[in-house]
C-alpha cells in the first residue's frame, strides 16, 4: 500500500492500546499464490482508556469475513485499518478470515516466497501484512498456530513454541499445530513452510533441563551448519554463565533463507536467518564470515531475554532491545575471542564500524537520538545509532557501575519487568537502582541525555606538566554542535578511562590531589559538566595522557597530542586500543595534510619506522599488527573534512598505500612467509589473525609488483589462489590480484566463478570484490560494474546479490563519485527500480547519498540533481521518500 502522505509518528503521542488481545488462534491454508488466514482473537477492552472503536491494522491483504462472538458485526475500512465501531462488550472473540499472496510479496515483509518455501518476517510492522491485528509491540498474546500445506512441496511446517501435533490431510496435504506458551507481541510471530533439513542437537543445560536445538537449511547445505550450531551452544552457555539467563524453551530453531532484507530475526523459538549468517564451511566462508555467524547467532539468541521476555513498549524504544543486545553480542564475541589482545582486536573492529557508519549518520540529515522522537517509516530507524551507539550507551553504563554492578542491574531489570513491554527509562533506572551511589545513579538524568540528544559530542583535553611541583594538570571540556531539531545541547556524563604514560613508556601511578596512597595506573574519570580539571600529583616525568582507552565513550576526542606523543603511545601504551588509535592518527594526519594541496602525500621515516617496529614485534598478535598497518579508509578521511573531493582523497590514499608497500617491502615479504597457517583450519582468533596478516602482506607485495612491472608476486598469488585450502586464503589471494589490477586477475576471477557457480554466497563475494576494487584513472571499476549488472547471475530481487554488486560499488568512493556523474545517474535509476519492489532495500541504497552536502563541486551539484530526480518520482515508498526528502531539506 502506497499512501505517499505519511504523517510522522511522534514519541510524545504514545497512548496505551484501547484493547488487549489475550490469545490468538491462527490457521493457515498455505499456498504461494493465495494463502487463507483464519484468526480467532480473544479481545479485552483496556478499561484504563475511554470506550472507542476497535481499529485493527491490515496491509496488502483481502478481507473475506469478520464475526464477533460468532455473529456478524458491522465494520468499515479506513486506510490501512479495519474498524469495528461497536464491538459487543468489553470481552469478546473476533473471527477474521482473509487472504494474502506470498508470491507477490517482493518486499519480504509479512508472508513471502523464497525458492525453498514460505517464510515470514514480522518486525517491525509485517504481521499486518498477514492478518488484521493490533500490530504494536505492547499488545502481547499467547499464540496457537495450525499450518496446512502441500506435503511434498513443504515437508517442514514450523511456528513458534512447541509442536502439539502433526499429521496427514487429504489431497497430499499435511498439517502441524504449534503452541507458544510465552506471551509475545505480533512482531515476534513466525512461520516456515519449506523443503528443508535440520542439523539437530540435544543439550542439557545447567538447570538440568533438556532442549532440542535445530538448524534448518536446504538439503545441500547441511555440511555448512556445524559452526552455527556450535555458536548457538556457546551462546546458551555464555548467557547462563555471564547473566544467569537460561534457555526457557524446549525447542530452539534457526532457519536459513536466501531472500532476507536484514541479517536475522529473533522470533520466539524460531529465529529466521539470512543464509549469510548461518552457512559456513572452510571452503566457502572466510574468517570474517565465521565471526559474523557467531555474533549474529549470539545476537538473536540473546534477544530471547533482551527483546522477547522483556520487549519494547513502542518502536521509539527500539534501542532498549537492540542497543542492549548488540552490547551483549559484542561482549560474547570478546569473551569467545580469548585473551586481552584478541579482545582489543574485536573492540577495534567494533569502533571502526561505529566511527565509519554511526558518526556520519549522527552528523547528517538522518541524525536522530538513540531514542528517536519521530519517524515516518519505522524501517528507516533500524540504524547504526539505535544499534551501535545504543550499545555504546549500555557499555558506558557498565563502565560507570563496573562489570558486577552491571550484572546486578540486569538481574533487577528482569525482576522488575520480565514479561512486559517497557521503555529505555525503565532499563536505565534498573541499572542505576542496583548501584546506589554510583555516578550512574547520582547523575542518571544527565546520563540519559545520551538517549535524548542526537549528534556526537566533542571532548577537548589539554595537559600541563609542572616539573617543579611534580604536578600534571589535565583539563577536559565537552561541547556538542547544535542540530536542526535540537539547537541547544546539554552536557553529557562521559566516562573517560585513562592512564599516563612516561617518556620511556612506563605506566605512571595516578594520584589525584587530595588523595593519599597509590591508586593504580588506570582509572575512570567522569566528565559530567562542561569542564573538569584534574590535578595529578607526584608525577616525576612529563607524561603523555592516554585518554578514552578502549574507546570508553562515543565522542570525538581532541587531545592535542604531538607526533612525538603519538609515537610514544604507538610504541608503549598498555592499552592496545589506544596504541592502534595513535597509529591511525599519525597516518590520518599525513593524509589530511596532503589532501588540500597538489603536493604528493609522504610517509615520513618516523612513521615508517614505527609501523615496521609494530610489524616486527614478536610480542604482538598478528591480528593486531594487521589493524595497525591498515590505513584509515577513504571514507573515514572524508568524514574529517567539511568539504571533500573523493578523487583527491583516493589519490592520496593510493599514494600512501604505494609507499607503505614499497618502504616495508622486505618486511611484508617476511610477514607473508612467517604467518602461514599449515595446520587444519580453525576459525579462531589466533589462526585468523595470521591469515589476515599474511593476506594483507600479499596484497601489498602484489600491489608493489604490479607497479614496478615485476611478475613474481602476482604469480605467487595466483598459485596460492589455485591451491588455497580455505576461502579466506583463496579470496585473499584473489583480492590481491583484483585490487592491484594485475593481469592474472581476469583468469583468476573466471576460475573462481566456475568453481563456485552454485554457491550463492560465494558468487556474492565474486561480485563484491570486483565492485569494491580501487578505481583506476580510466574508470575500469565502473565499466566493470556496468557490465556485471547485465551478468546472468545478477539480480536486484535478491537483497544479498543486490548488496554485493550495487552497494559495494556505491560504497567505493572513487568509483562511485565520478566527475561525469554517471555513478549518481546509476544510483537514481537503481533506487527507483528497487523501490518499486522492495522499499526497505531501496531506502538503504538511498541513504548512501545522504552526505552529499559535504562533497566539493562538481559532485555536490550532481548529487543534488540525482536526489531531486528520485524525489520527483511519484509513488515512491514512504521509506525512500523519507530519506530523500530529509537529505534535500
Ligand atoms: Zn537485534
Amino acid at each position: 500500500m502506497r499512501e505517499g502522505t505519511a504523517t510522522p509518528v511522534r514519541r510524545q503521542d504514545y497512548t496505551a492500546p484501547a484493547y488487549w488481545i489475550r490469545s490468538v488462534e491462527l490457521t493457515f491454508d498455505l499456498d504461494p499464490g493465495k494463502t487463507i488466514v483464519t484468526s480467532r482473537l480473544v479481545i479485552e477492552r483496556n478499561l484504563d482508556t475511554p470506550p472507542q472503536p476497535l481499529k485493527l491494522q491490515g496491509e496488502d491483504i483481502t478481507l473475506l469475513r469478520v464475526q464477533a462472538n460468532g455473529e456478524s458485526v458491522s465494520f468499515r475500512h479506513e486506510p490501512g485499518l479495519l474498524v469495528i465501531d461497536n464491538p459487543p462488550g468489553d470481552n469478546f472473540t473476533l473471527d477474521i478470515r482473509n487472504t494474502c499472496c506470498p508470491d507477490k510479496n517482493t518486499q519480504l515483509s509479512g508472508l513471502f516466497s523464497s525458492d525453498s518455501g514460505l517464510f515470514t518476517q514480522c518486525e517491525a510492522e509485517g504481521f499486518r501484512r498477514i492478518t488484521y491485528f493490533l500490530d504494536r509491540p505492547d499488545v502481547m498474546a499467547v499464540y496457537t498456530v495450525t499450518l496446512r500445506a502441500d506435503k511434498k512441496r513443504y515437508p517442514v511446517l514450523l511456528s513458534n513454541g512447541n509442536l502439539l501435533e502433526q499429521g496427514p490431510l487429504d489431497n497430499g496435504r499435511h498439517y502441524a499445530k504449534w503452541h507458544d506458551p510465552f506471551r509475545k507481541p505480533s512482531y515476534l510471530f513466525a512461520l516456515v513452510a519449506a523443503d528443508l533439513v535440520a542439523r539437530e542437537q540435544l543439550i542439557r543445560t545447567r538447570s538440568g533441563r533438556d532442549h532440542l536445538l535445530q538448524v534448518y537449511v536446504r538439503r545441500g547445505d547441511l555440511d555448512k551448519t556445524e559452526h552455527a550450531m556450535n555458536s548457538l551452544i556457546a551462546s546458551i552457555i555464555w548467557d547462563e554463565a555471564r547473566f544467569k539467563l537460561p534457555l526457557d524453551l524446549e525447542r530452539f530453531m534457526i532457519v536459513a533463507v536466501g531472500d532476507f532484507n536484514m541479517g536475522a530475526m529473533e522470533n520466539k523459538g524460531l529465529n529466521i536467518f539470512n543464509t549469510k549468517y548461518v552457512l559456513a564451511s572452510p571452503a566457502t566462508a572466510t574468517d570474517t564470515d565465521f565471526m559474523g555467524v557467531e555474533s549474529v547467532v549470539g545476537h538473536e539468541y540473546f534477544h530471547n531475554w533482551t527483546g522477547n521476555r522483556i520487549t519494547c513498549r513502542d518502536w521509539f524504544q527500539l534501542s532498549l532491545k537492540e542497543g542492549l543486545t548488540v552490547f551483549r553480542d559484542q561482549e560474547f564475541s570478546m569473551d569467545m575471542a580469548g585473551g586481552p589482545s584478541a579482545r582489543a582486536v574485536k573492540r577495534i573492529d567494533d569502533v571502526r564500524g561505529l566511527r565509519q557508519v554511526q558518526f556520519p549518520e549522527d552528523a547528517g540529515p538522518m541524525a536522530h537520538p538513540v531514542r528517536p522522537d519521530e519517524y515516518q517509516a519505522i524501517n528507516n530507524f533500524y540504524t547504526a545509532t539505535v544499534y551501535e551507539k545504543g550499545a555504546e550507551v549500555v557499555r558506558m553504563m557498565q563502565t560507570l557501575v563496573g562489570r558486577e554492578g552491571f550484572e546486578r542491574g540486569m538481574t533487577l531489570y528482569f525482576q522488575r519487568h520480565d514479561g512486559f513491554a517497557v521503555t529505555c527509562d525503565d532499563f536505565a533506572q534498573a541499572i542505576a537502582d542496583a548501584n546506589p551511589g554510583s555516578m550512574l545513579s547520582t547523575r542518571l538524568e544527565t546520563f540519559k541525555r545520551w538517549y535524548a540528544q542526537a549528534g556526537t559530542p566533542h571532548v577537548e583535553a589539554r595537559g600541563r606538566y609542572d616539573a617543579e611541583q611534580r604536578r600534571y594538570v589535565l583539563t577536559l571540556s565537552q561541547w556538542s554542535s547544535p542540530s536542526a531539531q535540537q539547537p541547544v545541547k546539554l552536557p553529557y556524563v562521559i566516562p573517560v578511562v585513562m592512564g599516563l604514560v612516561g617518556p620511556e613508556g612506563q605506566a605512571l601511578t595516578l594520584q589525584l590531589e587530595g588523595e593519599y596512597g597509590h591508586s593504580g595506573t588506570e582509572r575512570v574519570i567522569v566528565i559530567d559538566d562542561e569542564r573538569l580539571e584534574l590535578v595529578f600529583v607526584n608525577v616525576d616525568v612529563p607524561p603523555v595522557p592516554s585518554l578514552l582507552r578502549g574507546f570508553s565513550a562515543p565522542v570525538r576526542l581532541d587531545d592535542g597530542l604531538s607526533d612525538a606523543d603519538l609515537l610514544t603511545l604507538l610504541r608503549h601504551d598498555s592499552d592496545a586500543f589506544n596504541r592502534w588509535e595513535a597509529g591511525q592518527r599519525l597516518a590520518l594526519s599525513r593524509m589530511l595534510a596532503a589532501v588540500p594541496g597538489a603536493a604528493p602525500a609522504v610517509l615520513d621515516d618516523a612513521l615508517v619506522d614505527a609501523l615496521r617496529a609494530v610489524l616486527r614485534d614478536p610480542s604482538l598478535d598478528p591480528a593486531f599488527k594487521e589493524l595497525v598497518l591498515t590505513l584509515p579508509t577513504e571514507r573515514y578521511v572524508a568524514e574529517q573534512l567539511d568539504t571533500s573531493d573523493p578523487q583527491r582523497i583516493h589519490a592520496v590514499h593510493q599514494a600512501l598505500q604505494a609507499q607503505l608497500a614499497e618502504r616495508l617491502h622486505d618486511d611484508w615479504a617476511w610477514a607473508f612467509e612467517h604467518h602461514q597457517v599449515t595446520e587444519g583450519y580453525r576459525p579462531d582468533s589466533e589462526q585468523s589473525g595470521r591469515r589476515a596478516l599474511a593476506n594483507r602482506a600479499l596484497g601489498m607485495l602484489v600491489r608493489h609488483a604490479v607497479a614496478t612491472g615485476d611478475a613474481v608476486w602476482p604469480g605467487k598469488a595466483y598459485g596460492r589462489f589455485k591451491e588455497a585450502a580455505n576461502m579466506t586464503d583463496r579470496l585473499g589471494a584473489l583480492a590481491a590480484l583484483v585490487d592491484a589490477h594485475a593481469e592474472l586477475a581476469a583468469p583468476a576471477l573466471e576460475r573462481f566463478h566456475t568453481l563456485f557457480k552454485d554457491e550463492a554466497l560465494v558468487i556474492d563475494k565474486w561480485f563484491a570484490l570486483q565492485a569494491g576494487a580501487p578505481e583506476t584513472a580510466d574508470g575500469r571499476v565502473f565499466t566493470r560494474v556496468k557490465a556485471l549488472l547485465k551478468h546472468p547471475d545478477f539480480s536486484l530481487k535478491n537483497p544479498n546479490r543486490a548488496r554485493s554488486l550495487v552497494f559495494s560499488f556505491m560504497n567505493n568512493p572513487a568509483a562511485f563519485h565520478r566527475s561525469d556523474a554517471a555513478g549518481y545517474a546509476l544510483w537514481a535509476e537503481l533506487v527507483i527500480e528497487i523501490d518499486a519492489a522492495n522499499p526497505q532495500l531501496a531506502s538503504r541504497l538511498a541513504r548512501l547519498m545522504e552526505r552529499w552536502r559535504r562533497l566539493a563541486e562538481p559532485w555536490q551539484s550532481a548529487a543534488r540533481e540525482a536526489l531531486a530526480r528520485v524525489a520527483a518520482k511519484p509513488n515512491l515508498s514512504d521509506d525512500t521518500r523519507e530519506v530523500v526528502s530529509r537529505a534535500l531539506e
